[in-house]
């Protein structure tokens, strides 16, 4: 969960407001990751250990559902608008979304992108922004994952009838099967959360951003991480990486 300043900064403009500490560097990356590779996990570890400011657009558009809608940004709302509509959101005011906010972006801690870009329109449309800024990307980390583990990760998710809580049959099991441990509600697997569902909405993600990840591919700022295994041993293997590439002790 990216922090409530940055959230903030976002929606409304104010001062990014994060750790106190300056890093020696900033670190501008991008993360590219289907759901359920624990791509939101590993932005965390990265922004604690590269103080980089994690902006991602799912929380923002989260957050912003929840806000009194009148203090959003022009695009903002526009982005608001075409969801409520069920339309997506269009890569002019997802640029539009960014470009308002370009402070965000520019802050001395450096960023992660996360959830943009997400088409090579976006990507360009980002390329211009940095540059104008004087700023360049460091990399891009797609954390790959083979597709059955995902399916396997993502369909043991189980909601609560009731209060809408959720348990992992295998990650964090409820005391007792079938049943919250929050209320005593009954958990049952949402239509999203099917093996079905899930091999669907990964195959629209693989199409959506392999013409992004080859964009990056040809710039050389690509870097594949294979995310099997606990999440921190795939960060050891993230910042072996990124050490190597930046020469970093
Ligand atoms: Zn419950």
């Amino acid at each position: 969960m990216a922090n409530q300043g940055v959230l903030n900064a976002w929606l409304y403009g104010r001062p990014v407001e994060c750790t106190e500490q300056q890093p020696d560097r900033a670190f501008h990356f991008i993360l590219l990751g289907a759901p359920g590779v624990g791509k939101g996990t590993q932005a965390e570890y990265l922004s604690e250990k590269y103080g980089a400011v994690q902006l991602s657009t799912g929380d923002v558009f989260r957050a912003a559902k929840g806000s009194d809608q009148g203090v959003l940004s022009p695009a903002m709302q526009e982005a608001m608008e075409a969801m409520k509509a069920g339309r997506l959101v269009s890569d002019d005011t997802v640029v539009s979304m960014v470009r308002e906010r370009t402070a965000c972006l520019s802050s001395g801690y450096g960023f992660l992108l996360d959830g943009f870009p997400r088409t090579v329109e976006q990507a360009k449309a980002l390329d211009e922004m940095l540059a104008g800024m004087n700023m360049t990307l460091d990399g891009v980390i797609n954390y790959a994952l083979d597709m059955e583990e995902v399916v396997k990760r993502l369909s043991g998710r189980r909601t609560c009838q009731q209060c809408k809580a959720t348990a992992h049959v295998i990650f964090s099991p409820p005391k007792q099967e079938g049943v919250c441990d929050k209320c005593g509600g009954t958990l049952f697997q949402r239509e999203d959360d099917k093996p079905e569902s899930i091999r669907v909405r990964l195959q629209a993600y693989e199409e959506s951003t392999a013409p992004l990840a080859q964009y990056y591919e040809a710039k050389g700022l690509l870097i594949t991480i294979t995310a099997d295994g606990a999440p921190k041993a795939v960060f050891a293997e993230t910042e072996k990486v990124i050490g190597k590439r930046f020469q970093l002790a």
